[in-house]
Formats: structure tokens, C-alpha cells, sequence
């Protein structure tokens, strides 16, 4: 096994760029898929949020395309598609670091954000799109990009894009890509449709699994606190208080909760700011950046606006109510204990949220070990009531399609009112295949 970055035959532009990001060795995924996609072959890879998975795809790719003679015309020869905006942001941080030193470019396009820069961006010429499904089949449709020169697909969190209903849109850009090239599949768990997608996308894939699909991080420390549903906000700021905790990640499954907890907080004296898919693109880039500066204390979000979310520092994430589903939970406390670092996850669980607890615990093979200050957990029957009618608006799933209908809906409308007529889109537009 290589011990270092430098026996991954990366070229020293790459090796430079990494050491002064401060890594100094690759991570398990990163020392199996870098040598294979240098090799050319597709892969399978089963490895969770925080194990450097974005590294693993993007320096092979990186030394691969900068090796290109076919410069004079910049267009894309990797195309990742990601579940949301965050991640696609956060994978196009990830490749300014890595290529800080080649002559590349790369840009992100998904929904809620103007159409007419990101066209501008495409036709000025990029080597790689960073892309969430729905936008970057606008821009296909519109004939804004040109992928025939595509060498590399990156599926990237496969199981998130399934389960937010981008099946269809996927299928869809795929028909619209050179048949040869080589592709990647990363996700966090492996249930049967991304399974099938993976079968319908690589050929003769190496597989690659990194921890067991449902495995959280071990190194983030789990528990559970029981409480009586009406008592979460008292409890939480107990715990945050208690604790003197300076930066947490709060979730819960609505936008309505997520604002309710910040306003308690904020009563409360806690600094703490929401991010969901009701706010726009600058509030969530701000709330994030005051969020990892540390100038408010608690962030609170919905599971699709937190995807990708990449602290480095992050100690705690605080489940305020249960996901829907076994994965988010993965997911979510995945947001901690990045890269090796120790973490906490801490669980508040009410009567009505068992079931689903049982259902997390089944998921991970393991029982998740209790927590308690005093006895929060008392009248819970009767806060239960009071509960159903703040909280649950439908699993997070729909929860999910709900907030990313949004985005769609938002990429559709631009797309509309955007249509371009310029001869090499009308081309492009042509060979678009619609079925
Ligand atoms: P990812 O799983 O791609 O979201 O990466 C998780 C975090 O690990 C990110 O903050 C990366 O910057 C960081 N990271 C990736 N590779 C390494 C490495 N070899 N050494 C240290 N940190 C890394």
C-alpha cells in the first residue's frame, strides 16, 4: 500500500497543491480508487460522507485531463453529478485547491441561481462540470454544453440522487454522453436502485468498499437522550449550555422546526442561524461561512440543505428530531469526525420517534448507547399531541422531493425565460435526446 501521495504517480503540481492543503497522506479510498482510475478502470465504490471520497475521484482525474492536448477548444471532459447545491459548491472548492497549480477550469451549475451566469460560464469553454441533475439537463436541453468530449462521469453520492427522485434526469444526461468513457459510482449505501444503476452505468468495474455500506464513522462517538417532545428546545439548550458548546450542527426534518429551534436559541442568548431550501443562495452561503467562522454557535438544518456539508472542525451534530430514514442518519452524523478527527452525535429521541430509532439501530447493527441529564423524558404522552401537530410534514423523503421540486422548479423557470438562440446551441440542442 502506498504510504504517501507521492508514490500515486500524481504529477508535482498535484502533489504540491495537496501538501500545502495540509494532507499528508491519502486516505483508504483514496490510496485504492486514485491507482485504478489512473489504470482507466470504472469503479464501484461504497465509502460514507467524510472519508475523502471528492480527493479520491477528482486528483486521478485532474493528472488524467491535464495531460490533454486537445486544449485549444475548452470543453468538458469530467462531468460530476451531485445530489445539491452544497456538495456541487463544495466538490468545485475542493478542485480550485487540488488544480490551484494546472491551467484548468471548472464550474458548478445547479438549481436557484441564475441561469445566464452559468451559461456564460459553459460557452466560455471548462474542463470539468460540477453539476446537480436538474440543472445540468436544462443547459443540455438548451444546448448550452457540449459534452462530446466527456471522458470522464462521476456519479457522486448515487444513493442521495436516487432518493431525491433524480433517477429520471440521470438516465436522461447519460443518453446525452459519449458512449466511451470512463465512470465512477460513489455511495454511501448500496440498496437494489443503485445497484441497477450502477450495472446500467459501468463496465467491468473494480469495486471498492471502504466500510460496511450502513457503517457510521467509528470514530464519532453516538448517543441517544430520551425526552418528552414538548421538552426538545429545553433540552438542547441544556445540552449546549451544559456543554459550552461553540459550534453545532442541529437538524431536524422541517424548514418550520428548523426556524422555531433557531428562534428559541436566539431567545435563549445561543447565537444560531437556519439553513434550508426556503432561504437563498446568498443567506445559505453566508449562514455557512458564520458558521464555520464561528460568529454563530449553532447551525440548524433540514437533511437535503446540509448534504455535503464539509466542516473540518465540526465536534458535534444534535439530531433535534429523527430523519425519516436509517440512511440520513449516516448521513447526518457523518458531518462530524471528518478525516479521521473524533466527533459526537447526540440523538434526542421522543415516544413517538422509537420506531424510527429502532429502525436507525437495525440499519447500523448496533444499539445506540442512552444519554440523560435529570428526567427530560417525563410527560411524554401528553406532549405527544402537542408534537404531531408542529412537527412531522411527511417523511423526510418527501420532505426531500419537496425542497428539491424547488430547485427544479426554479432551474425550469430560468431555463424558460432564457432561451438562447445562437447557432452552436441550436446544433447542441439537436442532438439532444429527449427519451
Ligand atoms: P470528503 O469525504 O471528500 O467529503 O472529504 C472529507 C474531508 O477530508 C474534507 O475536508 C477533505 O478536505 C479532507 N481530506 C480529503 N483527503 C484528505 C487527506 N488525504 N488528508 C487529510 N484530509 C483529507
Amino acid at each position: 500500500m502506498p504510504e504517501s501521495f507521492a508514490n500515486l504517480n500524481l504529477r508535482d503540481e498535484i502533489l504540491d497543491a495537496i501538501s500545502e492543503a495540509g494532507y499528508t497522506k491519502p486516505t483508504p479510498v483514496q490510496e485504492q480508487a486514485i491507482p485504478a482510475i489512473l489504470k482507466g478502470i470504472d469503479l464501484q465504490v461504497s465509502a460514507q460522507t467524510g472519508t475523502g471520497k471528492t480527493a479520491a475521484f477528482l486528483l486521478p482525474i485532474l493528472e488524467k485531463i491535464s495531460t490533454d492536448k486537445v486544449m485549444d477548444v475548452r470543453q468538458p471532459k469530467a462531468l460530476v453529478l451531485t445530489p445539491t447545491r452544497e456538495l456541487a459548491i463544495q466538490i468545485a472548492e475542493n478542485f480550485e485547491t487540488y488544480s490551484e497549480k494546472l491551467d484548468l477550469k471548472a464550474t458548478a451549475v445547479f438549481g436557484g441561481s441564475s441561469m445566464g451566469t452559468q451559461i456564460k460560464k459553459l460557452t466560455k469553454g471548462v474542463d470539468v462540470v460540477i453539476a446537480t441533475p436538474g440543472r445540468i439537463l436544462d443547459h443540455l436541453g438548451q444546448g448550452n454544453v457540449n459534452f462530446d468530449n466527456l471522458r470522464f462521469l462521476v456519479l457522486d453520492e448515487a444513493d442521495r440522487m436516487l432518493d431525491m427522485g433524480f433517477k429520471k434526469d440521470i438516465r436522461l444526461i447519460q443518453k446525452n454522453l459519449p458512449t466511451r468513457k470512463q465512470s465512477m459510482l460513489f455511495s454511501a449505501t448500496f440498496p437494489p436502485d443503485v445497484l441497477d444503476l450502477a450495472a446500467s452505468t459501468l463496465v467491468n468495474p473494480s469495486r471498492i468498499q471502504i466500510s460496511r455500506s450502513n457503517a457510521a464513522a467509528d470514530n464519532v462517538t453516538q448517543v441517544v437522550h430520551p425526552v418528552a417532545a414538548a421538552r426538545k428546545l429545553e433540552l438542547l439548550t441544556e445540552i449546549i449550555d451544559r456543554g459550552d458548546l461553540n459550534q453545532v450542527l442541529v437538524f431536524t426534518k422541517t424548514k418550520q422546526m428548523a426556524n422555531d429551534v433557531v428562534d428559541h436559541l436566539k431567545g435563549n442568548k445561543i447565537s444560531a442561524v437556519a439553513l434550508h431550501g426556503n432561504k437563498t443562495q446568498s443567506a445559505r452561503k453566508r449562514a455557512l461561512q458564520d458558521f464555520k467562522d464561528i460568529k454563530v454557535r449553532i447551525l440548524v438544518a433540514t437533511d437535503v440543505a446540509s448534504r455535503g456539508l464539509d466542516i473540518d472542525t465540526l465536534m458535534y451534530v444534535i439530531n433535534f428530531e429523527l430523519p425519516g430514514v436509517p440512511e440520513d442518519y449516516v448521513h447526518r452524523i457523518g458531518r462530524t469526525g471528518r478525516a479521521g478527527a473524533s466527533g459526537k452525535a447526540i440523538t434526542l429521541v421522543s415516544a413517538d420517534e422509537q420506531r424510527h430509532l429502532k429502525d436507525i439501530e437495525r440499519f447500523l447493527g448496533r444499539q445506540i448507547p442512552l444519554e440523560q441529564f435529570g428526567d427530560y423524558s417525563r410527560g411524554d404522552s401528553a406532549s405527544l399531541k402537542k408534537k404531531k401537530s408542529v412537527s412531522v410534514m411527511g417523511g423526510r423523503s418527501r420532505h426531500s422531493n419537496e425542497e428539491s421540486r424547488q430547485y427544479l422548479d426554479g432551474d425550469k423557470r430560468g431555463a424558460k425565460q432564457r432561451q438562447s438562440s445562437n447557432s452552436a446551441k441550436k446544433k447542441n440542442q439537436k442532438k439532444f435526446k429527449r427519451r
